[in-house]
């Protein structure tokens, strides 16, 4: 088993949580194709191979996951549509690390899209939907769970009411109001931008910092506070929590952590977006 990435004394494991294909051009938003090609490789028709890699962090007292990958719900029908080129296995992976789903403590959702709140619940055994982590609090933004359960005609495409079947509050599912630390090293931020109630997680153990920015930063290549991607509802809010959250990330010579990108769990940006130090394996 890889020793995954230690930041002090927590470690942090990339799960196969499904791998799609999205338009090239929704991840970069206005940026034209001439300049993104040049950082992100594109398929002949223009499409971006995208990872959903929730993170199992493990903090030694709690294991603890980050987003939650495509589920296992998908019809046939919908995998074709976003081009699904590897399944989502994300209890067989944490069992191959000798754990239950019980195991699982903590639930932290930077946003309710599908591509991230799809495991939350799943196909059981016996064909019905079931929490997938039955032991765990699950925490979002309360802002997010509103939207979630009251979508608008765009961001119901991605708020799927079957992903969060089961949830209750206070009993399953802790609503965070702006900021609020879940347990030491780690605190939950709102950001706003992607989704109004898009939330960071900010890790700290050992004096070693990351940052995970969710879709406000999916991939290294899109550093540049500019290259949002086209999903983002509210792309003036991206662009300023980018500038914020990077800055402060700098300033703190912090990981950042990928949920989208296909090789890279976490590195360090230089002030260039050159990246350094990228920390590769499961
Ligand atoms: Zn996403």
């Amino acid at each position: 088993m890889s020793q995954g990435f230690r930041l002090g004394a927590f470690t942090i494991r990339r799960l196969q949580g499904g791998v799609f294909e999205v338009d090239g051009g929704s991840m970069f938003g206005v940026v034209p194709k001439a300049l993104w090609e040049q950082k992100c490789a594109a398929t002949p028709d223009n499409h971006v191979l995208l990872a959903n890699s929730p993170m199992l962090l493990h903090t030694g007292q709690s294991n603890v996951l980050i987003e939650t990958g495509l589920g296992n719900k998908l019809t046939p029908k919908q995998k074709g549509i976003f081009r699904v080129r590897a399944e989502w296995e994300l209890v067989a992976g944490l069992a191959r690390l000798g754990l239950c789903r019980e195991a699982i403590s903590h639930v932290i959702l930077t946003h309710g899209d599908f591509d991230h709140a799809g495991g939350v619940t799943m196909l059981g055994d016996s064909g019905g939907l079931e929490l997938t982590f039955p032991a765990a609090m699950h925490y979002m933004q309360r802002q997010e769970w509103e939207d979630v359960l009251a979508p608008n005609i765009r961001s119901a495409d991605a708020y799927w009411p079957e992903n969060f079947a089961g949830l209750v509050e206070g009993k399953n599912l802790h609503l965070v109001d702006g900021e609020e630390e879940i347990m030491p090293g780690v605190r939950v931020e709102r950001t706003g931008g992607h989704t109004r109630g898009h939330q960071a997680v900010w890790l700290e153990s050992g004096g070693q910092i990351a940052l995970h920015l969710g879709d406000l930063l999916p991939m290294p290549c899109n550093s540049n506070p500019l290259w949002i991607t086209a999903y983002d509802n509210f792309p003036l809010d991206s662009v300023a929590a980018k500038e914020r959250f990077l800055a402060q990330a700098g300033a703190k010579d912090a990981w950042l952590l990928f949920y989208h990108d296909p090789k890279i769990l976490a590195c360090k940006l230089d002030g260039d977006g050159a990246v350094r130090e990228p920390f590769c394996a499961q």
